[in-house]
């Protein structure tokens, strides 16, 4: 078939770069009743990505994983040129976790001459991440309505990780009618509770050693919590403190807020997400957990 290629040569995953032809496959396959899974990335996939791959393996028919990096989502200053990219070793790993299809558009295909349509959300870009990086959410959710739109998936798998995006994206498809159903999955750690991430091979040795703190915070607000703390303040005072304790660490933001709106709380009532973003060097990591109060 026409742009189809398979990698290695005879194994049954498929690669699709153009557009057209994605589309084509995507409707064959509901035509055929299959039912189609997508689970978006931006490559040099790591075990985080092959969870979200084992999950639609198990949720459907055909699966299909995006490769794109893409640069609506990275403000002027940011890494999209520096971003790690392996494509042999990610396709090898897509075809072990029971990958289909491959889908890798290319940047001019996807952002055409004269391109100008973009997705904004009101609200929830206006918290954490989005502080700092203004219009990253801009390009991820209108990224993601395009991916939606090629690969017409039944469902698509998004991490805990990026917690914020996953709640933008929820958002947005309610909001928009995309008919797609989105499913969250658990964030997959190092050993030693570092979240894996594809950023993560910037860490120096001693950096890989203080990044440790991130996940150290969310168990230490944790235990605070369960022994009766309830005030975001206190909380994230010691975080910070703690972060802080770490060389060559730099808090970005580090914030308890309500887990739908994203909006600061006071108190820890419930459930409360605690959500931080800490550069590590240059290397700007983040992580989320949610708080659960017991009373
Ligand atoms: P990325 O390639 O970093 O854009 O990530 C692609 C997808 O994988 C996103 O939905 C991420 O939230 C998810 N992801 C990345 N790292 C992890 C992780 N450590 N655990 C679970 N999901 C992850």
């Amino acid at each position: 078939m026409l742009n189809v290629t398979t990698y290695p040569l005879g194994a049954p995953i498929q690669i699709i770069a153009n557009i057209p032809l994605m589309q084509q496959e995507a409707d064959r396959l509901r035509k055929a009743g299959k039912r189609i899974v997508l689970v978006p990335t931006m490559g040099f996939l790591h075990e985080g990505h092959v969870s979200l791959m084992r999950l639609g393996r198990k949720e459907g028919d055909h699966l299909v994983v995006s490769i794109f990096v893409n640069p609506t989502q990275f403000g002027p200053a940011e890494d999209f040129e520096a971003y790690p990219r392996d494509f042999d070793r990610d396709c090898e790993m897509a075809e072990s976790a029971g990958v289909d299809t491959v889908f890798v558009p290319e940047l001019h295909a996807l952002y055409g001459n004269g391109y100008q349509t973009y997705i904004f959300l009101e609200r929830l870009p206006l918290y954490l991440c989005g502080r700092s990086r203004p219009d990253h959410f801009r390009g991820v959710a209108s990224v993601v309505a395009k991916l939606l739109n090629i690969v017409k998936p039944h469902m698509a798998v998004f991490g805990e990780k990026d917690r914020q995006q996953l709640i933008i994206v929820r958002r947005m498809v309610e909001d928009l009618n995309f008919g797609v159903k989105i499913v969250g999955a658990p964030i997959v750690r190092e050993h030693d509770g570092l979240a894996m991430s594809s950023r993560n091979s910037y860490l120096s040795k001693e950096e890989r050693s203080s990044a440790t703190v991130l996940f150290q915070v969310l168990q230490a607000a944790q235990k605070l919590v369960e022994q009766g703390e309830r005030n975001s303040g206190r909380v994230i005072k010691t975080a910070s403190e703690l972060v802080l304790s770490r060389p060559h660490t730099k808090i970005d933001y580090i914030s308890i807020c309500d887990p739908a709106t994203l909006e600061d709380v006071d108190q820890i009532d419930k459930e409360a997400l605690m959500a931080l973003a800490v550069y590590v060097g240059k290397t700007r990591l983040i992580d989320n957990a949610i708080l659960q109060s017991v009373s």
